[in-house]
C-alpha cells in the first residue's frame, strides 16, 4: 500500500510536483483573469514572466544553462497541466515558447546563441515563436517559398509566413527560409529578432478559437541575417525542424488532454445537479453511457501519450506512437467537447459558458502541428 499515488506509471515525485505546481498556479494565475485576455487577444507578458520566476519555463533547458534538463515526459505532464486552465489560448502562447520554438533553439543553438538568448527565454524576457508556415504551405513543409540568399557574411531573407504564434507580441521568431534553389529540401532556420529591419508583422489574425494567443502573418522584406543568427546547419533545416515534431505533437495532444478532462469534469458536475424529468440529467442513461465512454477515450488517450512520450525518453523513435496519437487523440478531444457541449443543452451555445469556449479552442489541434491525415500516413508508412 503507497501512502501517495502518482498519476500514472511514468511519474516520479518531480513530475508529479511539476503537475500539481502549473495545475494551481493557472487555477489562480490564469483562469480567473483569462476572460480579460481572450478579449484583447493577448496573454500579458506578466503572467509569461511570473511563470519564468517560478521555472516553469525552464523544463527543456539543460542543466548547464540554468534549466531544469528534463524530457518529453516533463513537457507531456506540463501540457497536460495546462489545459485544465481551460484556455487553450493560454496554454498553446505557453507551449509555442517552451516546447514548439525552444526546442529548436535548445537543439540546434551554437554555445553562443544559447548564452545570448536561453537566460531572456528561461525568465520570460524572450518570448519565441516558430515561423514555418507561408499562405501557400502548410503541410507541405517542402512547399515554402521564402528564400534567403548569400550576401557578404550574412543572408538576405524575403518571403511571407502566416499563422505564426507568439509573433505579433514575441521577441524572437525561428524563421525556415530556403536556401538551396536546387534542392526543395534545402531549408535553413535563422533567429530573427522583433524589430529588425524589414521584418514587419503585417496583420494580427482573427481565429475561431484561441482567442487570447496572438497569430501573426509576417513579411520578410530583404532582411539581414548574419551568419551567426543561423540556427543549426544550413540546408539542414528541414531535418533538425522535423527532429522536434513528436514533441510539438506530444504537447497539443497534452493540452488537449486536460482540457478534455476538464471538460469532463465541468459537465459531470452539470449533469448532476441540473434537473430533468423527475431526476437529474445524470440519471438518463443516454448521457451516463457517453460520459463513461468519454472518460474512457481520455484515460485511454492521455496514456498512450505518456507511453509515447516515454519512448521517446528511452531514445526510442516513437514516430508511430506519437503521430498516432497526434491523429486520434486531437479527433478524441473533439469528439469529447461536442458531447459535454451537447449535455449543456442550450447554455452551452452562450458565450458566458467555459464550454463554448472549450469546444472552439479544440477545433485547431487536429489541423495545427501537423494535421490528422498527415499524421496518420506518418502510421500508414510504418505499417504499410
Ligand atoms: C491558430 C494557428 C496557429 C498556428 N501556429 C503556427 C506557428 O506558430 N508556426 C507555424 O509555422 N505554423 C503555425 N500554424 C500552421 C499550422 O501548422 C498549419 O495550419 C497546418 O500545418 C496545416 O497547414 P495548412 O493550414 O496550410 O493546411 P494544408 O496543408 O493546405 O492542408 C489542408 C487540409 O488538407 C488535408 N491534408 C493536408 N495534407 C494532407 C495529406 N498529405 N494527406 C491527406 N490530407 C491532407 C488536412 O485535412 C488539412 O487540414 C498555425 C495554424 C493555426 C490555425
Amino acid at each position: 500500500m503507497t501512502t501517495h499515488t502518482h498519476r500514472n506509471v511514468y511519474m516520479t515525485d518531480e513530475l508529479q510536483a511539476i503537475y500539481d505546481q502549473t495545475v494551481d498556479f493557472v487555477s489562480k494565475e490564469v483562469t480567473p483573469h483569462a476572460d480579460a485576455w481572450e478579449e484583447a487577444g493577448k496573454v500579458p507578458r506578466e503572467t509569461l514572466q511570473k511563470m519564468g520566476e517560478l521555472g516553469m519555463l525552464a523544463l527543456r533547458v539543460p542543466e548547464e544553462h540554468g534549466g531544469l534538463g528534463m524530457g518529453m515526459l516533463a513537457s507531456a505532464t506540463f501540457s497536460e497541466a495546462l489545459g485544465q486552465s481551460t484556455y487553450a489560448g493560454f496554454d498553446v502562447t505557453v507551449l509555442v515558447h517552451t516546447d514548439m520554438a525552444g526546442p529548436h533553439l535548445i537543439n540546434s543553438g551554437t554555445p553562443d546563441q544559447l548564452a545570448e538568448w536561453l537566460p531572456g527565454v528561461m525568465s520570460g524576457e524572450t518570448i519565441l515563436s516558430i515561423g514555418v508556415t507561408e499562405p501557400d504551405a502548410g503541410s507541405d513543409v517542402a512547399g515554402i517559398r521564402t528564400v534567403a540568399v548569400r550576401d557578404g557574411d550574412g543572408w538576405r531573407i524575403n518571403g511571407t509566413k502566416t499563422f505564426i504564434t507568439n509573433a505579433v507580441y514575441g521577441d524572437m521568431t525561428i524563421v525556415a527560409a530556403k536556401t538551396d534553389p536546387d534542392n526543395p529540401y534545402g531549408i535553413t532556420m535563422f533567429l530573427v529578432p522583433a524589430g529588425t529591419e524589414g521584418f514587419t508583422v503585417a496583420n494580427k489574425l482573427d481565429k475561431h478559437g484561441w482567442r487570447c494567443s496572438d497569430t501573426a502573418e509576417l513579411v520578410l522584406d530583404d532582411v539581414w541575417a548574419p551568419d551567426t543568427s543561423v540556427l543549426g546547419t544550413v540546408h539542414r533545416g528541414f531535418y533538425e525542424t522535423m527532429k522536434n515534431f513528436q514533441n510539438e505533437r506530444m504537447v497539443l495532444v497534452g493540452m488537449g488532454v486536460g482540457a478534455a478532462q476538464a471538460a469532463i469534469d465541468l459537465t459531470s458536475e452539470y449533469v448532476t445537479h441540473r434537473p430533468a424529468f423527475g431526476g437529474r440529467l445524470a440519471d438518463l442513461g443516454a448521457i451516463r453511457q457517453r460520459m463513461a465512454m468519454s472518460q474512457a477515450k481520455v484515460d485511454a488517450v492521455r496514456a498512450a501519450m505518456y507511453h509515447a512520450a516515454w519512448l521517446g525518453d528511452q531514445g526510442v523513435d516513437n514516430i508511430r506512437e506519437m503521430s498516432g496519437v497526434k491523429a486520434w487523440g486531437c479527433e478524441v478531444v473533439n469528439e469529447v467537447m461536442y458531447d459535454c457541449l451537447q449535455f449543456h443543452g442550450g447554455i452551452g451555445y452562450m458565450r458566458e459558458s467555459a464550454i463554448e469556449r472549450m469546444a472552439r479552442d479544440a477545433r485547431i489541434l487536429p489541423i495545427g502541428g501537423g494535421a490528422t491525415e498527415v499524421m496518420l500516413e506518418e502510421v500508414a508508412k510504418r505499417l504499410l
